[in-house]
């Protein structure tokens, strides 16, 4: 795909996905439509050669396509990413009726910074479930698509000292206003119960049982700069590695086995039923290996690349970076590192991803933390123990990680999918041995 079309569809996927749940509907239904066979964990399973499958767990979701079947002579060239975002998540019960508006106190989802969040039109959208007609419990989806949602400031005739580093109490300062006519919290459920039954023929939902409903920024991404070479959008970190992951596999051309595992929960510590820390890649790996024997096997001879947003030096605070490490937008896939393994990569696994920018063409970037301050992490070191498997993380370079809109370079997810592309089809697996 050339890179404007790329970007245009990397657009509308991050338009259309407001929330991890949506995250795994939307490529799954994409993975589909390609001729993925979707699989259950709870029945039994017949791993083809040459096969495609795609699977979810809570959020999450594992995509996979197999080669020969030789599981343990091949390995698998596997490519990670989170589907998970900083955001303001709701709480259950509407704020007190006393209240002349509609609103909710909300639990801080992740590292958000949070100065963002406020006078934004915002939208909400997450997982509903209800007590549906036939006495079953179901989750949907639902998603308002539209600004039904604002977290006004308090305007600095009342607040003087604003502008001098003021402190955000989650609990008492970013309630978003949703409506002046709705107030009780049964209206709301109400209000809730149509929309699912009005999106969801099927179904005739009766009450609404508990939702994970999250906030986010409902205006698209967008290209900016006097010469268009900058991307600004919601949730860059990480639908943007979702997307191109999801777009190398769907236009590998080879027969390896390749598969990618995109995780919920990242932006909270990974530690859940589905996250990067739960055992869904380990189970899903060994389903498909067969025995220990060969899982093993196949394991030592696999390499993982995991794709999560990279920080790009900010031009107004340059002593934030290391300036004998400074990362560009535009100037290529970041490889990031980290002496303590915040991230995987060593100079080994580095090397292999380096070798691929070459062959693709592409040049790479190394991030490394000023030595006197903290480095982050993601979910490449827990991915990377679970499976014991040697790996690397890349991601595209980044301004105001964690901002309700993120930057990112024109360019970045052209290059990044070059390479990916490249992992996938190269003609085996670049293997640098021990002398
Ligand atoms: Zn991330």
């Amino acid at each position: 795909m050339p890179p404007p079309m790329l970007n245009d569809a990397l657009f509308n996927f991050i338009g259309a996905t407001p929330t991890p749940f949506h995250a795994v509907a939307n490529l799954g239904s994409i993975l589909q439509s390609a001729g993925f066979t979707i699989l259950h964990e709870n029945q039994e399973w017949q791993i083809e050669p040459e096969g495609r499958y795609a699977l979810v767990r809570n959020g999450s979701l594992i995509a996979f396509t197999t080669g020969s079947g030789d599981f343990h002579r091949e390995g698998f060239r596997l490519l990670g990413a989170h589907t998970d975002s900083p955001s303001l998540q709701l709480k259950p019960h509407p704020r007190a009726p006393s209240s002349p508006y509609l609103q909710f106190s909300v639990e801080k989802y992740g590292g958000a910074l949070l100065n963002t969040w406020f006078d934004r039109e915002l939208s909400l959208a997450g997982r509903v479930t209800v007590l549906a007609d036939s006495g079953l419990a179901c989750s949907c989806l639902i998603d308002f698509q539209e600004p039904v949602l604002y977290v006004p400031s308090l305007a600095i005739h009342l607040d003087r000292k604003a502008n001098e580093g003021r402190e955000i109490n989650v609990q008492n300062d970013l309630s978003p206003v949703l409506a002046q006519s709705v107030s009780s919290e049964e209206q709301w459920h109400a209000l809730l119960l149509e929309r699912i039954n009005t999106l969801n023929e099927d179904l005739t939902a009766r009450s609404v049982l508990g939702y994970d409903l999250f906030c986010y920024d409902c205006s698209p991404p967008r290209f900016f700069g006097l010469d268009k070479k900058f991307i600004c959008g919601p949730r860059l970190d990480n639908l943007l590695s979702c997307f191109i992951g999801l777009q190398a596999l769907l236009d590998k051309d080879n027969t390896a086995n390749c598969m990618l595992i995109f995780t919920n929960h990242e932006e909270i510590g990974s530690t859940s039923s589905s996250g990067a820390l739960s055992n869904f890649a380990v189970s899903v790996l060994s389903r498909i290996c067969g025995s220990l024997e060969n899982h093993a096997i196949s394991m030592n001879r696999s390499f993982f690349i995991s794709l999560d947003n990279a920080h790009a030096s900010h031009p107004n605070y340059i002593d934030k970076a290391d300036t004998d490490h400074q990362v560009i937008l535009n100037h290529g896939p970041v490889i990031k590192i980290n002496s303590s393994q915040r991230y995987c990569s060593n100079s080994r696994s580095g090397a292999i991803f380096r070798l691929l920018c070459r062959e693709a063409g592409v040049s790479p970037q190394n991030f490394i933390m000023r030595s006197d301050m903290a480095c982050g992490s993601t979910i490449g070191p827990l991915t990377s123990a679970e499976l014991g498997v040697e790996g690397v993380d890349v991601g595209v370079p980044t301004w105001a990680m964690h901002s309700i809109r993120e930057v990112t370079g024109a360019m970045d997810p052209e290059l990044l999918y070059q390479v990916s592309h490249h992992f996938f089809n190269r003609d085996d697996l670049v293997v640098i041995s021990d002398i």
